[in-house]
């Protein structure tokens, strides 16, 4: 392909003359050369406001100043206005000498005197090139620093929404609130309709983890199971492994339930929650459907995400924490401190709505032996058997504690003396069967329990429940074991029944 054919031809550059002669027209010209073309208007057909606003403006416009002179001053701001534009005067021989000062003051860029020579033209013209080159360069970097103004504006604006997301996901240890927090926060980018979540955690040695799974708000059992499914699915993705079992919680306890939307009523968006290189959980977020982020706006929102799962994780860290702080590390029932300061509290209560507060005292009997017959974890093993039993068989109102070695205590509000001795005597009984195998021994352990109720209106100290239980589990004991005895009151059929 021949060279001349790819370059492209460009058209000569257009500069306007205003009034000019047919001499002068022919004399600028010439001395410009072939790269422009003059377009003179005669002095009673001057540029009207369509030429004005054309599209191309002329590089250069030659005035005499005969012509100038007599422009009303409206006119004259017109041209001035065309800062693209570069004027030259043009004054003739018997003109007064212009001082440059009014040159520029009318807004020329330079005035030449007749005759125009060609060094003259060429002279004025590349100056007034070099301006327009210059106008355009600071009209490019004026751009320039409009859209960095631009960019900072949206950067600051994403700071502050950073911002926001921290300080309102640092507000609190507790994963609910930091959950119906992140709701809000996040939805200042992201049209949110729902936000779930799911966290999980393997116990130590294992790789079989326990689930929670936090629900924006209460919902129909269809919706809710569809959601869990959902959530599952997407943790079974992201890691968690397979899994023991799940509980559930809901963030938003005033979300009324037939406002629940299902998975598919809108865009689902599900991120991982990660701390270091663990991903320990995920967020699931159902969103108006057809809304797109920026490319910028998907990386602070990744960011946002990750400070809350950071939140999350301390929440969740603080929980187990305190679980530890609470409950017994062995039988994993709550510890002596803990049932201390559940027993104040309940005798406080007590005394205000006056109902009845029993207290069962549990000892395994000749447990010494356990550990001297089949060793320590042996005795370990029923300890922490005997924890599920106590767990699983009260309320939740109830509160079952290691007491000590071998000790529990069960108390429980609520509940009258003989309810509560009902209670031991079934306790009693599925300690008595249940079978032990460990290292190729079986066996079967007993316990003893002393059960001590506070009924009515009676006054009592906080001491008085557990001195009382006390004397009723030394009685069982002293009475053969393997037996609920029930303080005080001895005539009752089932104080003989436990005398027996
Ligand atoms: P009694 O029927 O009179 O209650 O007899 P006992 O053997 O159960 O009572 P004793 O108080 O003589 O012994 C309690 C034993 O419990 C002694 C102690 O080594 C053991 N023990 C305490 N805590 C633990 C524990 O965490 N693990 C194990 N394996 N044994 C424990
Ligand atoms: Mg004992
Ligand atoms: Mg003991």
């Amino acid at each position: 392909m021949p060279r001349q054919s790819i370059k492209q031809k460009r058209s000569p550059e257009l500069m306007w003359g205003l009034g000019l002669d047919d001499t002068l027209v022919h004399q600028i010209e010439e001395g410009v050369g072939p790269g422009f073309h003059i377009q003179n208007f005669p002095t009673d057909a001057l540029p009207l406001e369509k030429d004005i606003f054309r599209e191309e403006k002329p590089t250069a416009a030659w005035i005499p100043w005969s012509v100038w002179s007599d422009f009303p001053e409206y006119k004259k701001a017109e041209y001035r206005d065309q800062d693209t534009t570069q004027r030259i005067l043009i004054q003739n021989e018997q003109d007064t000498p212009l001082e440059m000062d009014k040159v520029l003051a009318e807004g020329f860029l330079t005035v030449v005197s007749m005759p125009l020579t060609r060094p003259k033209i060429q002279d004025v013209l590349f100056r007034a090139k070099e301006v327009t080159s210059m106008y355009s360069d600071i009209y490019r970097m004026t751009e320039e620093i409009l859209l960095e103004r631009e960019l900072l504006a949206r950067k600051t604006d994403q700071l502050m929404f950073l911002n926001k997301v921290l300080a309102s996901a640092t507000e609190s240890l507790d994963a609910s609130t930091i959950l119906a927090n992140a709701k809000d926060t996040l939805g200042l980018v992201l049209p949110i309709k729902m936000l779930h979540a799911a966290f999980w955690n393997h116990q130590p040695n294992s790789d079989v983890a326990d689930v929670e799974i936090f629900l924006n708000g209460a919902m129909p059992p269809e919706t809710e199971s569809e959601w869990v499914e959902n959530i599952m699915g997407s943790a079974n993705f992201m890691g968690s492994g397979p899994v023991n079992g799940f509980n559930i919680f809901h963030t938003d306890s005033a979300r009324r339930p037939e406002y629940a939307l299902t998975p598919t009523q809108g865009k689902l968006v599900t991120m991982p929650l990660t701390a270091g290189h663990e991903t320990f959980g995920c967020l699931s977020l159902l969103c108006e459907p057809g809304y797109r982020l920026g490319k910028d706006q998907v990386e602070t929102f990744r960011s946002a995400v990750n400070h809350i799962g950071l939140a999350l994780r301390n929440a969740l860290t603080f929980k187990e924490v305190q679980r530890r702080a609470d409950h017994d590390g062995l039988t994993r029932l709550f510890n002596r401190h803990t049932f201390e300061e559940r027993l104040v509290y309940e005798i406080k209560r007590r005394r205000r709505y006056n109902h009845d507060l029993s207290l069962l005292m549990v000892d395994l009997d000749h447990f010494k032996q356990i550990n001297d017959s089949y060793g320590h974890k042996a005795g370990d093993l029923v300890l922490q058997k005997i924890g599920d039993i106590l767990t699983t068989s009260f309320r939740t109102t109830d509160l079952a504690a290691r007491y000590g070695g071998e000790e529990f205590v069960v108390l429980l509000p609520h509940t009258s003396e003989e309810a509560a001795w009902k209670l031991a005597e079934r306790v009693r009984s599925i300690i008595e069967a249940c079978n032990f195998h460990f290292d190729g021994h079986d066996f079967t352990i007993t316990a003893s329990i002393g059960v001590a109720s506070v009924e009515g209106g009676a006054l009592t100290t906080n001491d008085d429940l557990v001195i009382k239980a006390d004397k009723a589990l030394y009685q069982a004991k002293n009475n053969g074991r393997n037996m609920v005895v029930v303080s005080g009151q001895k005539t009752t059929d089932r104080d003989r029944s436990a005398m027996q």
